[in-house]
């Protein structure tokens, strides 16, 4: 009833005024789309195949082209044509093309072909999918979440009260979870995991980076999915030991945190087609982050003192 009343007004109210705002700015919006170049190196065509073929760029990109009005089209190019310097995805500086170098996907098949051969599968994680062009994919839908995440701070200049690197994997933790379930994590975190290993000792350019240090990427990727579901995934990240006991109890939180953060910072840019499930969703993430939070006061005590 209410709904139906404020929908009556916005009508009534286009009718007469200059029909400004939202509408127009949905009818206009910028499109994402997804380019593979036709002159892929031979030794990269493996890899680059997988990803075409699983979709998974695709996906996220169909998702923000449903979901979000952005103010310019954004370009997703799978190529080796690249700027200058350029060795992995990456987002140019104003949001509106994406590069994802094909070599790049062959790097991270050759690590993934490495992890199934001498990594034990996280009961967790689907023996079916336990192989190297499946991780490939999925680690490869979570990485691109996270450029997704850099193309649309800088696209609507959204607001961040911390590094943007960290709101770009949050968004990555975002929409996979929501999106398409716990996959694209426990691939990333699979992935990170094993890049952690092979970078070896920290060094001063890595823990000066603008990123967290690998492995600690690997935690926050599992923190956020243990978090958006702790009765699921209590038992198989946490008792089975990898995520850490003292981080666990502040996953729940930082998730609900996480997921109304996001659709906050989205509702302003909200597509027409998607502002009611969006609004939703928004107040769902609200009332979540508010129940978390009395949750976690009951418990910060024991918490502090270590159990
Ligand atoms: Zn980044």
């Amino acid at each position: 009833m209410r709904s139906a009343f404020t929908g009556a007004l916005l009508i009534a109210g286009c009718a007469v005024a200059s029909c400004g705002g939202d509408g127009n700015r949905a009818d206009v919006s910028g499109r994402v789309t997804v380019v593979y170049d036709s002159t892929i190196k031979p030794k990269d065509r493996p890899a680059t195949a997988v990803i075409r073929k699983s979709r998974v760029l695709e996906q996220v990109a169909g998702w923000v082209n449903q979901s979000v009005a952005l103010p310019h089209d954004l370009a997703v190019r799978v190529t080796d044509k690249v700027p200058p310097g350029v060795t992995d995805a990456v987002t140019q500086p104003d949001g509106r093309t994406i590069f994802v170098p094909p070599a790049f996907l062959t790097q991270i098949q050759g690590v993934l072909g490495t992890v199934v051969k001498t990594v034990e599968r996280p009961a967790l994680f689907p023996e079916a999918s336990f192989n190297a062009d499946d991780l490939t994919a999925l680690s490869t839908q979570f990485i691109f979440g996270h450029e997704m995440g850099h193309a649309l701070q800088r696209q609507l200049l959204l607001r961040n009260l911390g590094l943007e690197e960290d709101a770009a994997d949050g968004f990555a933790s975002f929409y996979t979870v929501n999106e398409v379930g716990p996959g694209p994590s426990l691939a990333a975190a699979i992935l990170f995991d094993e890049l952690a290993r092979e970078e070896g000792k920290l060094t001063l350019e890595g823990l000066s980076s603008d990123h967290p240090v690998t492995q600690q990427r690997v935690f926050n990727f599992l923190c956020y999915l243990e978090g958006s579901a702790p009765k699921k995934f209590y038992g198989p990240l946490v008792g089975a030991g990898y995520l850490p006991k003292t981080r666990a109890p502040l996953c729940p939180q930082a998730w609900a945190m996480l997921d109304y953060g996001w659709w906050t910072q989205l509702k302003p840019y909200y597509s027409r087609a998607f502002k009611e499930q969006g609004d939703e969703a928004q107040e769902n993430a609200h009332h979540q982050l508010i129940a978390e939070m009395k949750a976690f006061e009951k418990e910060i005590d024991k918490i502090r003192s270590g159990q």
